[in-house]
């Protein structure tokens, strides 16, 4: 049984090692050494000024939201996970959906332009599968419109835009290290701020909301993440070169093998994008499910990722409709792309794929 994503594990002995420490001290989390080890080495890894690291992704969105003091409705794309949108509500913000760019999978510029009015407060692009959003063209946006930005960068832990860590851009950025993602911690998430006084204050709502000189200065929550989580992230963090370097070989077998298969089409990826996933467009809905069964019928579990159009679901839908963003959803499906898929294995993938 090969899953579209499993973990990607240093050896156990990496992490009993880091972990010993943790022992030693007896420090299991706030603030511990583990976790100021594991920042440090994640802001030097990335080259970034400020990296904050917290329990998961999804609390990093709330906390992000919390931080810009945001009231009012907040643009997101349809084409993302349930926490983009979750994140808002949980946050009392109102969710404003905008569609994607049937190309790229990422926040389309016109629609953004056509949903944009005079409640909105920010916009919350998501960087899909790694691959870096058009950042230059929404920051000159949000100025235009005095909005904020908020990434969802869950995907795109060492993806670049100009050379530089995507996360870098925006009022802030959020990553997600859960287990599935290309770089992870188990659970884990950590946010990017853009200025020193936004990186204090999330360190003060990360804490209950005490600021450094032990006063109660914010409604914090907890979102410390703990020193078990970073001494696994510790250990992954030696591998994550190796990650990189085998998600852009499958990704290229993947492609070479199904160029010339005229049913699917590949996303289009933008230089910068870290490979994090493999999604395949098929031409149809029927086509996506006839793949998806045969690939399961030899135990290989693709996921049909993101699905559905968040605009569809009646617990968050608004009585929009946003074409790219349902038509891609309906026949998308990501196939297994991660440390545990051999070439073989991605070879055979392609192979179970183009004879359907
Ligand atoms: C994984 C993910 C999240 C949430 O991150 P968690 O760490 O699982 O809470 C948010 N947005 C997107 C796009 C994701 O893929």
């Amino acid at each position: 049984m090969l899953q579209v994503t499993s973990p990607s594990l240093a050896p156990i002995e990496d992490f009993a090692n880091i972990l010993s420490t943790a022992w030693e001290s007896g420090v299991l989390t706030h603030n511990g050494p583990l976790l100021r080890d594991l920042e440090h080495q994640i802001k030097n890894r990335l080259s970034l000024d400020r990296y904050i690291a917290v329990v998961n992704g999804t609390l990093a969105l709330q906390m992000a939201i919390r931080a810009l003091h945001l009231k009012g409705t907040i643009i997101v794309p349809a084409f993302t996970w349930i926490a983009s949108v979750s994140s808002i509500q949980w946050e009392g913000c109102k969710v404003k959906f905008c569609d994607i760019d049937e190309e790229t999978l990422n926040i389309s510029l016109s629609s953004l332009e056509k949903e944009i009015n005079e409640d909105v407060v920010a916009v919350m692009p998501v960087h899909a599968f790694g691959n870096p959003c058009p950042v230059k063209e929404i920051a000159a946006f949000a100025k235009r419109y005095s909005i904020k930005v908020i990434y969802d960068a869950a995907h795109a832990f060492g993806s670049t835009y100009n050379g530089k860590s995507v996360l870098s851009y925006g009022d802030i950025s959020c990553t997600s290290t859960h287990a599935t993602k290309i770089f992870n911690t188990g659970e884990g998430g950590g946010l990017i701020p853009s200025t020193d006084a936004l990186s204090k204050r999330l360190e003060r709502l990360r804490f209950f909301g005490y600021n450094s000189d032990k006063q109660i200065e914010d409604i914090g929550t907890n979102g410390k993440m703990t020193e078990i989580h970073a001494a696994l992230g510790l250990a992954n963090l030696k591998f994550l070169e190796k990650t990189f370097q085998h998600r852009r070989i499958l990704n290229e077998l993947y492609r070479d093998e199904l160029q010339s298969f005229g049913r699917v089409k590949f996303q289009q990826i933008s230089e910068g994008s870290n490979y994090s996933y493999f999604p395949l467009i098929f031409n149809s809905a029927d086509d996506m499910l006839a793949a998806q069964s045969a690939l399961i019928g030899d135990h290989f579990i693709p996921r049909r990722y993101f699905y559905p159009s968040l605009n569809t679901v009646p617990q968050c839908a608004d009585d929009s409709t946003m074409p790219a963003s349902e038509s891609i959803a309906s026949r998308i499906l990501c196939i297994p792309c991660s440390n545990s898929v051999s070439v073989d294995d991605a070879w055979r993938i392609a192979k179970l794929i183009r004879s359907n």
